[in-house]
C-alpha cells in the first residue's frame, strides 16, 4: 500500500469521489480517547459515533476496500491521532498521506501540524459535504460590518436555484415566519418518531473498559439514531411523508408530551456525513413540488432554510471567525453552570424537562436549545466556556464548527452580535405562549416577586439592567429599555432584589 487515507468519525460519506479511485490505498479509521475525552460527552454520542464508524468500515470492507480500523480497545492504540497515524505510516510503508478537510479547527489545527512534519507527500481533499466552501461567506459579506443571515440564504436560494421558479422566490416571498410558529394545540397528531432500535450491546464493555468519562442515559439494546446510510435515508423519507406537512407551522412549539414534535432528528445522520445537505433539500423540495396538497410553501420554505440557510451560515461564521470566536465573551459572564444541568433536577419545569429530555435521547429540538436552556444561561450570567462545553457534551449532534456558533453566537450572544442582531432572551411570557410547562410549575408564570415567582421574570429585567450599557444602542431593543424606564424605581429594585436572590441560590431555583 502506498497511500494512506484517513476517515475522521464525522466523515462517513459514502459518496465521496475518493471512492471511485483507490488503487494502492488503504483506509484508515480510529476510535482515539483524543475523541472520548476532548469535552465530557453524552454516552450515545460516542456510542452512535462509534458504530456509524465501524458500520461504515464494513461497508467500505464489502466493496473490497483496504480498510485499517483501530478499535478503542485495540492494545496497539495509542489513543492519538497523531500517534497512531505516525504508526500505521512506518508499519505500512506509506509514501503518501492523504485527507479530508476536518469541520473542526481543533483537528484541522493538529492535521495541518501533522502534514508540516511528515517526511512523505499529504494532501487534502474537499469533503464534497457542504453547499459551500468554508471561505464562502467571508467573500459574500467581504467589507461588511453585518453578517445577515437572511442575506447569506437569499443568495443561497438563487445560487443553487432551489424553489426559485423565473427566478423569484416560491410563494412570492423569501420567509413565511408569521404564518409559522404556532403553539402545539393538538390539531395534528404529532406522529411516532422513528426509532432505528439499533442493538449496539457490543460496545459497552469496550467503552466502559476504556475508561472514558460520560453520562446521560442509554438502553444498550435500542439505540433510536441512524448509524449507516440505510437508517439515514429511511429517516429523512420519514420526516418528508410524516412530518415535513406541518414541520413550519409547529417549528418554534415546545411540549412536554413530544419531545422532537415534527422536527426531521437529522442532525447527526447529517454531521457525520451520512446523508448529505444536497439531498435532503432536494428530496424534500422535489416531494412538496409532488405533493402541493400535503406540503404547503411555508412548511418547505421554513425547512429548507435550516439547512441551505442556518447550517451553511453557521459553518461560515465559524471559519471566518475562529479561533477569537471561541473566546468570545461580550458581557463578560462568569457564574458557573448549576449542577442541575447535569441531571434536571430543578423546580423550574421547562429546565426539568428539556434537561431531562435532553439527558434520555441526547437530543432537544431548537427552540428547547434556544430559548429554555440557553434562555436560561444568558439570563443568568453563565461563563460562555461552561454553556459550551455542556452543549458540546450533550447533544449527539453537536460538533464543535456548529456547536459553538449556535451556543456562544446565537445563545448566549456572547459574539456581540455576529450571529444574532439581538440576545435571544425572555422572560415567562414567551415560554407560556409556545409551550404547555408552565401550568404543570412549581413557580408561577406571571409574577416577578415572591417565593413562587417564576425567576425568568425577574432575571429577565436583570439582564436588561445590568447589560444595559451593551444593548441600549440596539433598535431591536430598544421597546425594552422604554418598558423598563416607565417602571417606578420602587418596583425597579423590588424586581432587581429579586433577581439578585435568585442569582446567589441558582443551584436551588
Ligand atoms: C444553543 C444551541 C446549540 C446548538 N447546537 C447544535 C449542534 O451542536 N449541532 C447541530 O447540528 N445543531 C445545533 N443547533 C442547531 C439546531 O438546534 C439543531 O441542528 C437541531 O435541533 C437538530 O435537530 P433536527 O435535526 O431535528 O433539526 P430540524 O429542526 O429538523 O432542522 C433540520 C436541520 O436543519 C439544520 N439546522 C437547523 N437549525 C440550525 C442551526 N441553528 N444551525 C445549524 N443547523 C441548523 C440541522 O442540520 C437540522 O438537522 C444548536 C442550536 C442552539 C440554539
Ligand atoms: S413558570 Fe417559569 S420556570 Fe416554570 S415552566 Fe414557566 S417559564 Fe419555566
Amino acid at each position: 500500500m502506498s497511500i494512506l487515507r484517513l476517515i475522521l468519525g464525522d466523515q462517513l460519506n459514502r459518496e465521496h469521489t475518493w471512492y471511485q479511485d483507490d488503487k494502492n490505498c488503504l483506509y484508515v479509521l480510529m476510535e482515539i480517547r483524543q475523541e472520548t475525552d476532548y469535552v465530557r460527552h453524552h454516552i450515545q454520542k460516542i456510542v452512535c459515533f462509534f458504530a456509524a464508524m465501524r458500520s461504515f468500515a464494513d461497508e467500505l470492507l464489502k466493496a473490497h476496500k483496504s480498510v485499517l480500523y483501530i478499535k478503542i480497545d485495540d492494545p496497539n492504540n495509542t489513543q492519538s491521532l497523531y500517534e497512531n497515524l505516525l504508526k500505521v505510516i512506518e508499519a505500512r510503508k506509506i509514501q503518501k498521506f492523504e485527507y479530508l478537510r476536518p469541520d473542526e479547527y481543533r483537528l484541522d489545527n493538529q492535521l495541518n501540524d501533522f502534514c508540516t512534519h511528515l517526511k512523505i507527500a499529504s494532501q487534502v481533499f474537499d469533503t464534497e459535504h457542504f453547499y459551500t466552501s468554508r471561505e464562502e461567506l467571508g467573500e459574500i459579506f467581504k467589507g461588511k460590518k453585518q453578517f445577515l443571515m437572511e442575506t447569506f440564504y437569499r443568495k443561497m436560494r438563487q445560487k443553487h436555484q432551489i424553489m426559485m421558479p423565473n427566478n423569484q422566490p416560491e410563494g412570492g416571498a423569501w420567509n413565511f415566519d408569521k404564518l409559522n410558529r404556532q403553539k402545539y394545540d393538538n390539531k395534528v397528531p404529532v406522529p411516532m418518531p422513528i426509532d432505528f432500535k439499533n442493538d449496539l450491546s457490543y460496545l459497552k464493555e469496550p467503552i466502559e473498559a476504556c475508561g472514558a468519562d460520560y453520562f446521560g442515559d442509554i438502553n444498550w439494546q435500542q439505540v433510536i439514531w441512524p448509524i449507516n446510510r440505510t437508517q439515514a435515508l429511511q429517516a429523512l423519507d420519514f420526516f418528508i411523508k410524516k412530518c415535513l406537512p406541518h414541520f413550519g407551522t409547529y417549528e418554534d412549539a415546545l411540549s412536554t408530551q413530544h419531545w422532537s414534535l415534527f422536527h426531521s432528528r437529522l442532525s447527526f445522520a447529517l454531521n457525520i456525513k451520512l446523508i448529505s445537505p444536497k439531498e435532503v433539500v432536494d428530496k424534500s423540495v422535489a416531494y412538496f413540488y409532488r405533493h402541493p396538497e400535503l406540503v404547503s410553501v411555508q412548511q418547505i420554505e421554513g425547512f429548507v432554510r435550516q439547512i441551505l440557510g442556518w447550517r451553511e451560515y453557521m459553518r461560515g461564521i465559524y471559519w471566518l471567525k475562529m479561533p477569537s470566536y471561541q473566546t468570545l465573551n461580550f458581557f463578560n459572564n462568569q457564574k458557573a453552570l448549576p449542577s442541575w444541568f447535569w441531571t434536571g433536577q430543578t423546580k423550574m419545569n421547562c429546565l426539568k424537562q428539556s434537561i431531562s429530555a435532553s439527558l434520555k435521547n441526547a437530543y432537544a429540538h431548537h427552540i428547547q436549545r434556544l430559548m429554555i436552556m440557553g434562555n436560561f444561561a444568558a439570563l443568568a450570567g453563565i461563563d460562555p466556556d461552561e454553556v459550551d462545553t455542556w452543549y458540546l457534551g450533550i447533544y449527539i449532534d453537536a460538533l464543535d464548527w456548529v456547536e459553538i456558533t449556535n451556543t456562544r453566537g446565537m445563545s448566549q450572544y456572547a459574539d456581540g452580535g455576529i450571529v444574532g442582531s439581538k440576545p435571544y432572551v425572555s422572560s415567562a411570557n414567551y415560554i407560556d405562549k409556545m409551550s404547555d410547562y408552565c401550568g404543570k410549575c412549581y413557580y408561577k408564570k406571571s409574577e416577578k416577586l415572591g417565593e413562587k415567582a417564576c425567576p425568568f421574570n425577574s432575571l429577565y429585567w436583570h439582564f436588561h439592567h445590568r447589560n444595559r450599557a451593551k444593548l441600549n444602542k440596539n433598535p431591536r431593543i430598544g421597546m425594552v429599555y422604554v418598558t423598563w424606564n416607565k417602571t417606578s424605581e420602587a418596583d425597579k429594585a423590588l424586581i432587581l432584589a429579586q433577581a439578585d436572590s435568585h442569582l446567589a441560590n441558582l443551584e436551588n431555583l
